[in-house]
């Protein structure tokens, strides 16, 4: 109820950046421009969502336009496979791009540009190694030292720039950088590099470059070109705008500005890509869509939808300052949405065979089974009912405490869309386990009803025996033992904190309608939880992966 609350409460007020555009659009702004801009090295993951809402988001709220531009500066790193991904998972998040652009395509404008500063004295060629270049920058408090290559002539920094492009000399054997300040207290202004020289196959432009420029000299720039009005990004770029503006101003272009947002943490999730990427490398996962990570591939694959996804965005807000999001909150949206959405089903994961003595061999009935409580549209389906079913063990006790209104023995129960069934013996093996129940159940009860009018308080699910369909059901718990996965003890990496147990396969009893659904759509599995079939089902070997449980249980329990 609380969150509900909440969400209406920020609905009525604003978020700071929905101000800071109502304040550019009260001054004169006619036409709001955002973009969502990715580097294509790995695949997107629930913080790049949260981006992805935001930047769409606002241009759709005040009828603005947001591009998709892929930051693909760094050839080395990225590859058309995660283009590709990328692309899919935005669409299927419900978004769609105005223009879809490389910062690539403005190589050109980008080295025309460094001419322009170079011809202006602001920027020169410098021969330092990256080594020198890093000791010679000084810390917070002591000043840099200037390059012996600083004061290079505009001509000499020229001829020198023309032949790095044209490929005279080899990696890290010198930079272009903008002349700045090398005693400026903000870092990044003493020298920035704008360009190195990486002799390396670019997935879009071949090799037409060997000179590669720097995210700082090419991201404020491919802004203004697509005259983008609010770019927006993460905390961290906030000491990085000062050299954005100056970017833009030394050339006198199209003044974009950059406001920053709080990135998203969740507990239990690692976000970084490097080591997301370690962990697909090193087979810790199944790949990048592996239900167990954070990407926005892997969410659909484990049954989550669209709307929960954005709703877990609108939930968690825009921050200001880093904060980390508790992993229990996504989970609450995706549950919400599939208890709206989410047809129902009946399923046993951890089976009890039942023998219902009175109830014919060979017979089978059909009964008529609501699809969603939720939804009338939905309809309905049949469900096979024989003389053996399979139930839930956690649904029999034989020594029950009070309050437990399942079946016991001498006990009555109802089965879900059918018969009341009453406990007449419990079967066991030679070392006491119990291996089935015996069962008689009421021919008068099969409406909801019973012969006598006695009201019975408990309903279980159940399969029939020889119509179930058997499924491998992965059950997944969080990748991580720690709230914070990089919390280490002393000589112990972020592996170390894997949970042995983020998968665990059962197999699970399914009635038969199961296997009608569709890939990656969830059902809820009654009383248990939510579930959809795994791309890696066959007609011959279903799988299924748990979505989600319908309760919030380990949050807790791991509190
Ligand atoms: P890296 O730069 O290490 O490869 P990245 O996560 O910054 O990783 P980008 O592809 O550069 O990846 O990110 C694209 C956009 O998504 C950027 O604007 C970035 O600020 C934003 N973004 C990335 N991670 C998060 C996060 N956890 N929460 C919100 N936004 C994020
Ligand atoms: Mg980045």
């Amino acid at each position: 109820m609380a969150v509900e609350t909440n969400t209406e409460a920020r609905e009525k007020s604003l978020n700071f950046l929905e101000e800071i555009i109502e304040e550019s659009i009260a001054k004169g702004e006619k036409r709001i421009q955002t973009r969502f801009p990715p580097e294509p090295n790995g695949y997107l993951h629930i913080g790049h969502a949260k981006s992805i809402c935001i930047n769409f988001g606002l241009a759709k709220k005040y009828g603005g336009k947001c591009n998709l531009r892929f930051d693909d500066t760094n050839p080395v790193k990225e590859d058309v496979e995660y283009v590709d991904s990328i692309k899919r998972d935005i669409k299927w998040l419900g978004f769609d791009w105005a223009i879809e652009r490389y910062a690539s395509d403005y190589f050109d404008q980008l080295y025309d540009w460094a001419v322009e500063l170079i011809k202006k004295g602001l920027a020169y060629v410098d021969d330092q190694t990256q080594e020198q270049i890093r000791e010679n920058r000084g810390t917070v408090s002591v000043p840099g030292t200037p390059s012996p290559w600083r004061d290079r002539t505009p001509e000499e920094n020229l001829d020198l720039f023309v032949r790095m492009k044209n490929g005279e000399f080899p990696d890290g054997s010198k930079v272009l950088r903008a002349k700045i300040d090398m005693a400026h207290p903000n870092m990044l202004f003493r020298d920035p590099i704008m360009y190195r020289i990486i002799h390396a196959e670019h997935h879009r432009t071949g090799n037409k470059w060997c000179i590669y420029p720097m995210y700082d000299y090419a991201h404020g720039q491919s802004d203004s070109i697509e005259q983008i009005t609010h770019s927006i990004c993460t905390l961290e770029f906030d000491v990085h705008r000062p050299l954005y503006d100056w970017f833009i101003e030394a050339l006198d272009i199209f003044p974009s500005h950059q406001y920053e947002f709080a990135r998203l943490n969740l507990t239990y999730t690692m976000m970084s890509k490097r080591k997301l990427l370690k962990l697909v490398q090193e087979g810790a996962v199944m790949g990048w869509d592996d239900p167990r990570m954070p990407t926005i591939c892997a969410l659909r694959r484990k049954g989550y939808t669209p709307a929960s996804v954005r709703n877990f965005a609108e939930m968690v807000g825009v921050a200001k300052r880093d904060n980390v999001i508790d992993l229990g909150k996504l989970e609450y949206c995706v549950r919400e949405d599939l208890n709206k959405v989410a047809e129902r089903r009946m399923a046993v994961l951890n089976p009890l065979k039942v023998v219902i003595t009175n109830y014919d061999e060979g017979k089978t009935e059909l009964f008529e089974a609501v699809n969603n409580p939720e939804n009338e549209a939905a309809g309905t389906r049949k469900v096979p009912f024989s003389r053996e079913i399979y139930i839930e063990r956690d649904d029999f006790m034989e020594n029950p405490p009070k309050k437990f209104f399942r079946l016991q023995p001498g006990g009555e129960v109802r089965l879900r869309y059918s018969y009341l069934i009453k406990c007449e013996e419990v079967v066991k093996d030679a070392e006491g386990n119990i291996t089935e129940l015996r069962c008689t159940y009421d021919p008068m009860s099969g409406n909801g009803s019973s012969s006598d009018g006695r009201r019975v308080k408990g309903v279980i699910h159940w399969v029939s025996v020889k119509d179930a369909v058997e499924a491998e059901v992965r059950l997944f718990n969080p990748l991580f033992t720690k709230e914070n996965p990089d919390d280490v003890e002393e000589g112990q990496t972020w592996e170390d904190n894997l949970n042995p147990d983020s998968m665990v396969k059962v197999t699970g009893y399914l009635e038969p309608s199961l296997l009608e659904i569709p890939v990656g759509q969830a059902v809820q599995f009654e009383r248990v939880g939510y579930f959809c079939p795994d791309t890696d089902t066959t007609p011959e070997h279903p799988v299924f992966n748990r979505t989600v449980t319908l309760k919030d249980s380990w949050a807790k329990i791991n509190k």
